[in-house]
């Protein structure tokens, strides 16, 4: 066996070097809607219902409700005896209101993920 043969062998000779290929998202020109991202390249988006590509982006109002966690804890203070328990309010989430990214197509009007 040739020394050649031997590195042919063990794949550590390579003739021609493989060419790593980089695949470039290929965005349609013709496309004229938006895009959403998906992982490092981005996808034409369509509407689910009636398949238009007039769609555009939007947000949303997310109502989120505050909470309030009650405690109440036996009353020991011999100065407050009418006071059977403490009640003790902690605010646990703040409420208010956020926005979230959204499409809408422009044709039917459903809005999307
Ligand atoms: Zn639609």
């Amino acid at each position: 066996m040739s020394l050649l043969q031997k590195l042919l062998s063990i794949g550590m000779y390579n003739q021609q070097p493989k060419q790593i290929q980089q695949r470039q998202p290929q965005l349609n020109p013709d496309f004229k809607g938006v895009y959403r991202p998906v992982g490092n390249t981005l996808q034409e988006v369509y509407c689910p219902r009636c398949g238009s590509w007039e769609c555009s982006h939007t947000q949303i109002p997310i109502n989120v409700p505050g909470r309030v966690k009650t405690r109440y804890t036996a009353n020991l203070n011999p100065f407050r005896p009418f006071t059977l328990v403490n009640k003790k309010e902690k605010v646990v989430q703040q409420g208010g209101t956020y926005y979230q990214h959204r499409f809408v197509c422009n044709k039917c009007g459903l809005i999307f993920m």
